[in-house]
């Protein structure tokens, strides 16, 4: 029995995606077999059969069963009919529990036989399509007398040797027991043994038995009818859920990817070429992450379950709305005329509506996520799926580089730019595999066709009044052969999708590193480290050994962290970050004001300094509420008492407001831009930085 439902069970996406219609009005072939199994091997009968009230196969049968029913229907027709008859109203039917039932004796295929029709609603069968949930069927089950019955009655009953003939042919030891048809009185048979007690006590205890053989294999017969039909009600049920689970997910209750996968494939084939269009739409959450890092799972679940709540709202009916992946949703709008634009003001919906905060119960926090949009609008000449949901994810890849929070229509013009993209990925993975072949020249990667890697210095200056060099952060550069001078927003995004970040950033460590040993011991070197570095187990070991290779004091060295890669570290990642503190080495909170910041989390981490992200420096003498946020950043870090560098300082108005209100350290191209290394040390006395670039 378990493996029976076992198999059924995994049957589940193989039957939704049979569903064709013709499937769907009588029930999978797989689904009337197991129907068959489950009556026949579990309850013992020797057929069974499903069927409508006139008397034909409610489940499409293979070809024996359908003979077999083609045989035995004449005779089951009058039982049907009689119960037909009796039939209550349909209002009746759906709450009443005790279903029309008969039990006969009869002779099916030539042997005797007991037969059973019992009526079953629609709602308990597992096949049934909703609009048949209120249909009546009647199950009709027989199981033969002779053999294997027999065997038991007699068993049970002291009949040595009891057989079945078609007419009472004993011996004159033997004895004969006729079997009558319940409804005819017909003789159907005799059941014949030789028996071992006087023979009037063995008939007068066998007559009861036999002459009442309907009613105590009716009685069997029906508490198995009972089960069977309970069975049926638990399998449609389980299946019901096996089969919404198997293309529905579990959290939101959206279709899932194979359920989409299923709709856009037949939208594709059913999608008429003159002029009727569909667009598909892959919805990515912007911010997700985050509520999930800093609130718990439990919060996130919460918050994807309103965006679903959110977006459902907003289409229509005849769309697919489906969850595919963790905070990845897809939209299926399937039938567009030409001019027909109205999924542009869908998507433009779907983002003002998840732009707005989300109040969530769990963590008593409202949050604010948004989400980017990739949007493949195709008609009847695009051929396959797959390229329609390519299409669709190089649009969202253009929306969510562009900025986010913003819905971007494909086109082929984007194709070029992953094009490009591709090429910039393998020239980046061959620079640094220049670097792990030793071809590190000067200070530099260089591998030809590659181009090279650099690190670039900007200095960082002290917000005291006399504006002293107190250090410099490294900011890696690429001189690509054929698109010039890169700066890191073209590549760090790259090395960090494709894994190479550890790598690059390993490489410019050492490099900084290597370059700060040779300048005067009070200059700080400040370092850019990516959130998936922190999360690399060998990061701090790695931190250190390069300290050590190069003799760089750990005090003098700082790791800028953006507010994402910090509170999204785990535990193993704070562990790690105080270890690397506790030889002195400083944390510096990056770009700060621009992600998530959190007050907890800044006296959590007990960082050493925050660096103001210049989209508020800028502010600062152009509106009026630039100095209000600046002041109140320097005044909060005044108090936390922690070092603050503005960074993109590039007017003597912002410095000099800097400066009034506490900055401790400025950079921007006010004082110098990132340049190389070897204009870096032109900024310390000429005779000790040449000394010291001359022992290198
Ligand atoms: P960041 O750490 O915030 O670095 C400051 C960025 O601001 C630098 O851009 C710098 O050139 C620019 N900047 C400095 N002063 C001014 C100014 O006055 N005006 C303007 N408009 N810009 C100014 P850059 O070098 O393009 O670096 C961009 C970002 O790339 C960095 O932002 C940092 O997050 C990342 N990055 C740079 N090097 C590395 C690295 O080696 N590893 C990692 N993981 N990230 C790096
Ligand atoms: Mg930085
Ligand atoms: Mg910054």
């Amino acid at each position: 029995m378990g493996a029976g439902y076992a198999s059924f069970l995994l049957a589940g996406p193989t039957a939704v995606y049979g569903e064709s219609p013709d499937e769907n009005r009588r029930g999978g072939t797989a689904s009337a077999e197991t129907f068959g199994k489950i009556a026949t091997s579990v309850f013992g009968y020797n057929a069974a059969f499903l069927v409508t009230p006139t008397g034909e196969l409610a489940l499409r049968a293979d070809p024996e069963t359908a003979r077999r029913f083609k045989w035995v229907r004449p005779l089951l027709q009058p039982l049907l009919r009689d119960l037909e008859a009796g039939q209550p109203n349909a209002a009746q039917r759906v709450t009443s529990d005790a279903e029309p039932n008969r039990v006969e004796l009869m002779r099916l295929e030539g042997r005797p036989s007991v037969a059973g029709v019992v009526s079953v609603s629609g709602s308990s069968i597992a096949h049934t399509r909703a609009e048949d949930h209120h249909a009546r069927f009647y199950l009709v089950v027989f199981r033969f007398l002779d053999g294997a019955t027999l065997d038991t009655i007699s068993r049970e009953q002291g009949l040595a040797g009891a057989r079945y003939a078609r007419t009472a042919d004993q011996e004159p030891d033997e004895v004969a027991f006729q079997i009558e048809a319940t409804a005819t009185a017909e003789p159907i048979g005799f059941i014949i043994w030789k028996p071992d007690l006087p023979g009037s006590r063995v008939i007068g205890r066998l007559v009861p038995v036999l002459s009442g053989a309907g009613l105590v294999i009716a009685g069997l017969f029906f508490a198995l009818m009972g089960r069977l039909r309970r069975s049926l009600k638990e399998l449609g049920a389980s299946e019901y859920h096996a089969r919404h689970l198997s293309v529905h997910d579990v959290l939101t209750g959206l279709p899932n990817r194979a359920l989409f996968a299923a709709r856009l494939e037949e939208c594709l084939s059913t999608l008429v070429p003159q002029g009727r269009r569909a667009a598909t739409a892959l919805i990515d959450l912007d911010r997700f992450k985050e509520v999930n890092d800093n609130y718990g799972h439990a919060a996130g679940d919460e918050l994807l379950c309103a965006v679903a709540d959110r977006m459902s709202i907003l289409i229509g009916p005849g769309a697919t709305l489906a969850r595919v992946g963790g905070d990845e949703f897809a939209l299926l709008l399937p039938d567009l005329d030409s001019s027909d634009d109205s999924y542009i003001a869908i998507c433009n919906d779907i983002i003002d509506e998840l732009d707005k905060p989300f109040d969530l119960h769990t963590g008593g926090a409202a949050v604010r996520i948004g989400c980017s949009i990739g949007l493949a609008v195709f008609d009847g000449a695009v051929h396959a799926t797959s390229e329609i949901l390519r299409r669709a994810d190089v649009a969202l890849y253009e929306a969510k580089t562009n900025g986010r929070g913003r819905a971007t229509v494909y086109d082929p013009s984007l194709d070029r730019r992953v094009e490009a993209r591709e090429n910039l990925k393998n020239d980046l993975r061959l620079v640094l595999e220049g670097h792990a072949e030793g071809l590190d020249v000067g200070g530099s990667l260089q591998p030809a066709e590659a181009g090279r890697l650099e690190v670039f210095y900007q200095g960082v200056y002290r917000g005291d009044g006399q504006g002293e060099l107190a250090g410099a952060e490294a900011l890696v550069r690429w001189h690509h052969p054929t698109l010039g001078l890169l700066t890191p927003d073209k590549f760090i995004p790259i090395a960090e999708e494709t894994g190479m970040i550890f790598r690059l950033g390993d490489w410019v460590l050492l490099e900084a590193a290597q370059a700060a040993t040779r300048w005067p011991d009070h200059l700080s070197l400040a370092v850019n480290v990516s959130p998936s570095q922190i999360r690399h187990r060998g990061f701090g070991v790695r931190v250190l050994s390069i300290l050590s290779q190069t003799g760089l004091a750990g005090s003098r060295l700082e790791l800028e962290l953006t507010e994402a890669a910090l509170f999204n570290i785990d535990e193993q990642g704070q562990t790690t970050l105080g270890r690397l503190r506790s030889h002195g080495i400083k944390i510096a909170l990056d770009d700060f004001g621009t992600g998530f910041s959190s007050l907890s989390h800044l006296i959590q981490f007990n960082i050493d300094r925050i660096k103001i992200d210049r989209s508020f420096v800028r502010l600062l003498g152009t509106k009026a509420e630039g100095a209000a946020i600046v002041s109140a950043i320097l005044g909060l870090s005044g108090t936390l008492g922690k070092a603050t560098t503005a960074e993109g300082v590039e007017t003597d108005g912002q410095r000099d407001f800097l400066v009034a209100n506490g900055c401790t350290d400025l950079q921007g191209y006010l004082f110098s831009r990132p340049v190389p290394l070897t204009d870096f040390v032109k900024n310390f006395t000429p005779v000790a930085a040449n000394t010291r670039i001359a022992e290198r």
